[in-house]
């Protein structure tokens, strides 16, 4: 668990730090307060995951352990004040500790998922509400052109407009060889990842005010396929080039288009065919930082991307990988 290393406690901690170099305490460089710092490789759990496996789509609720989505540690400082926010796949995973970061940072947030993740959706509604935010659920399955446009139309409608959009939902299954995967996986692959990007992308752009921002979650599959998910990969590698492409268009009406990259993290996508059977224990295991990450620690990266801060941030990729991988 994050306990205390928040952005506002770090600079906080530094400016401490700054006032006491007077006198240094032992074991501090002069103007770092230590203590306040923790290293990436043990601040979450490197024990491989127990084997695991639920149908899909899984429920974060359901997992061991269950991942950390900042839920108790993100700290807000006011960064997207007034933001109003469609986040897809906000129930679990990185959609979730992006949720709940933008809540705390003074946006208003709504998240679309699957009916069967009410339960966890619940939770991500709880969590905005208490933060003072507006939450809007709106469940539905993406994987139409109809429903992604009622999807648009509905959040912009609740929110009173919309500046902020994460296309984050995902689905993904590891098949060892390509004769396993099957014409409705392929296509359900293609669907949610690259059909719905593209769709909800298409139906936000014309309610989207110069200074709004798209962020869509890719991978590192992006730009090294895991020869198990080939699928999946092909659809990440096109959201990667969209990503890019849309950003040189869209600009041209004051919107930034960026995604982020992540490597292996704990969420229930792994736990419901993500990984193949027998493979858990080892997930994260082969990067240099030795474990999975969680997705409080992407968090960050769609607040700064989301940000007016970062302006001049357009067609980019961030990446969270523990140390292997692209960008
Ligand atoms: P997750 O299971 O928490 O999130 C995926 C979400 O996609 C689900 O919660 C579900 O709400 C949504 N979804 C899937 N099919 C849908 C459909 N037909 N209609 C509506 N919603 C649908 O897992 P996650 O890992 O947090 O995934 C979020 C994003 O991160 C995905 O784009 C995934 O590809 C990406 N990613 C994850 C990892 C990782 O290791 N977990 C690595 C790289 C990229
Ligand atoms: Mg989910």
């Amino acid at each position: 668990m994050d306990e205390g290393t928040s952005r506002r406690t770090v600079l906080g901690a530094a400016t401490i730090g700054l006032a006491a170099t007077a006198v240094p305490a032992a074991g501090q460089a002069a103007g770092t307060n230590t203590a306040m710092l923790r290293d990436p490789q043990s601040k979450y759990r490197r024990a491989p995951f127990p084997e695991q496996r639920q149908p899909w789509p899984a429920l974060a609720s359901k997992m061991t352990p269950r991942p950390d989505h900042g839920e108790t540690s993100y700290k807000g400082s006011g960064r997207l004040t007034g933001r109003k926010a469609l986040i897809t796949g906000g129930d679990s995973g990185i959609g979730r500790a992006a949720a709940i970061a933008f809540a705390r940072e003074g946006a208003d947030v709504a998240i679309n998922y699957l009916p069967q993740e009410e339960p966890d959706a619940r939770e991500v509604i709880a969590l905005i509400r208490q933060a003072g935010r507006k939450a809007v659920a709106i469940p539905g399955d993406i994987r139409t052109l109809a429903f992604c446009e009622r999807l648009v139309a509905s959040a912009a409608r609740q929110l009173g407009g919309l500046d902020l959009l994460v296309n984050n939902a995902a689905y993904q299954q590891s098949k060892a060889d390509i004769s396993e995967i099957s014409d409705e996986q392929f296509d359900q692959t293609f669907k949610t990842n690259v059909y719905a990007t593209f769709r909800i992308s298409k139906a936000a752009v014309p309610l989207m005010p110069p200074g709004s921002a798209i962020i869509n979650t890719i991978s590192v599959n992006s730009y090294d396929p895991g020869e198990e998910l080939i699928d999946y990969a092909a659809t990440k590698g096109a959201l990667l080039i969209l990503t890019k492409g849309l950003a040189k268009q869209l600009i041209k009406k004051g919107i930034r288009v960026n995604a982020v990259a992540p490597g292996p993290i704990w969420t229930p996508l792994q736990v419901a065919g993500g990984q193949l059977p027998g493979k858990m224990g080892e997930f994260g295991q082969d990067t240099p930082m030795g474990r999975a990450g969680q997705p409080a620690e992407l968090a960050p990266l769609y607040v700064l991307l989301a940000s007016e801060e970062a302006s001049y941030s357009t067609g980019t990729v961030v990446g969270a990988n523990g140390g292997r991988g692209n960008p």
